[in-house]
């Protein structure tokens, strides 16, 4: 397998695209080299950027081994991601950036590189807001979920596309990891304190009941190819435009995930902004408003946009049948909060690093951004099935905060 270093690629490069100019001078960087602001968190592959006059490209190369773990990883997950990011580039061309090509031999693709725009997760946490971003993620994660699932696709193309990315080596890290090895992490003592005298009449096997359910639906349910592990540092965004990266976790899934794993790295967000430093308190409530807005159109589209794909697109006989529709987006209104609960509490108990809290530099105020995540977290999971709409959620997450700061300011 060839290396791809700084050194060999250009010449790399003018080989498998020949329309190439390799006499134009071109900067090289590596990512991991620059600050996490510009290169993100916990990458695990060897990307590189290489910018001349005409275009600016990332090359990415998967090894056999993690780059910050250094544990083996499966190899044929560069081949999958190159390949549901062309199928995610034909359904929402504006969303995600156009490849250039595929080097199946040495674990390589070339995409567009869209660092024009920045990622999202270090600009929430500077208090950066994209206004149009609920409204983008929303449509995208609809979009690609209803073009990639059997209400639209042949029952043919529906079915090769569940065998194309089986994907269990990296799904595996999901299941058990995530979904499991993380609940029960003895967390910090006085952190576990207040949290256990708040929580209510449930208990800690309750929580873990919820959590195999939803392994249950994340394991069985094959709605739609969906992206998997679409957090807020897999964003690049800014005012106008919105781009998502880092699609090796690819699968056939249901169709709540993305939604909900989204909106958990939002509601953590909103827990770190009640805590951490704002220059003003009006600065601190427009910020919060501004998070639960984008939690809120975030649904909102992705529903508005389902039921639309549907009405132009579903196969003649699903077309009419509009109590499935609604019995999807129920599930999907049941589901997704129960996969922000599970993905932020993972991000809060686990000991890999989090910048969303990082930023809160004083040992009490992080302390109380966790629990108050670790809360509202709880509450979703049991409350997510009387949820109707995305209001309901919102309304949650505003009556713990409520609770939790009459208790912690009296
Ligand atoms: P990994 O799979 O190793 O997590 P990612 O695809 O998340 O890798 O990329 C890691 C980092 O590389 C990103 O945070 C970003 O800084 C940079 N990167 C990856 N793809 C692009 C791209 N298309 N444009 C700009 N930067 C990118
Ligand atoms: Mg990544």
């Amino acid at each position: 397998m060839l290396h791809i270093t700084k050194e060999n690629i250009i010449p790399y490069l003018k080989e498998h695209m020949p329309d190439f100019d390799d006499t134009l001078p071109a900067t090289i960087t590596m990512v991991g080299e620059g600050s996490e602001e510009e290169d993100g968190d916990g990458y695990v592959n060897y990307i590189y950027r290489v910018r001349n006059a005409r275009e600016a490209l990332v090359v990415k190369q998967g090894t056999a081994v993690s780059r910050i773990s250094g544990q083996e990883i499966a190899l044929y997950r560069n081949r999958l991601e190159y390949d549901s990011m062309r199928i995610f580039h034909a359904i929402a061309p504006e969303y995600v950036p156009y490849l250039k090509f595929q080097d199946e031999e040495n674990h390589v693709f070339v995409m567009e590189d869209v660092s024009d725009l920045k990622i999202v997760r270090f600009q929430l946490a500077k208090n950066v807001m994209f206004p149009k971003l609920g409204r983008q993620c929303g449509e995208y994660m609809a979009k690609t979920a209803f073009y990639t699932s059997e209400y639209y696709l042949s029952r043919h193309d529906y079915r090769k596309l569940q065998q194309r990315f089986e994907n269990t080596e990296l799904r595996k890290i999901m299941e058990d990891g995530m979904f499991l090895d993380h609940f029960g992490c003895p967390f910090d003592a006085t952190l576990g304190e207040s949290f256990w005298a708040f929580a209510d009449r449930f208990e800690r096997g309750d929580y873990r009941t919820e959590l195999f359910k939803l392994r249950r639906n994340f394991m069985s349910h094959a709605d739609a190819l969906i992206h998997a592990d679409l957090h807020t540092s897999n964003l690049f965004a800014d005012a106008e435009r919105m781009k998502v990266i880092d699609m090796e976790f690819t699968f056939v899934g249901p169709f709540g995930y993305d939604l909900g794993y989204l909106a958990g790295n939002l509601l953590s967000q909103y827990c770190a902004a009640c805590f951490k430093p704002f220059p003003s308190e009006n600065e601190r409530k427009t910020f919060k408003a501004y998070l639960l807005a984008m939690v809120k159109s975030l649904f909102e589209t992705y529903v508005e946009t389902f039921t639309l794909c549907w009405a132009k697109d579903a196969k003649a006989r699903y077309k009419d049948q509009q109590g499935l529709l609604t019995s999807i987006l129920d599930e999907v209104m049941h589901t997704a909060p129960g996969y922000a609960s599970m993905v932020n509490w993972f991000r809060a108990v686990s000991d890999i690093p989090y910048p969303d809290f990082d930023v809160i530099t004083d040992v009490e105020d992080r302390r109380n951004a966790t629990v108050l995540s670790l809360m509202i977290d709880w509450a979703l999971m049991f409350e997510r099935y009387h949820y109707q709409s995305v209001d309901d959620l919102i309304d949650t997450v505003l009556s713990m905060e409520e609770r939790f700061l009459k208790l912690v300011r009296g």
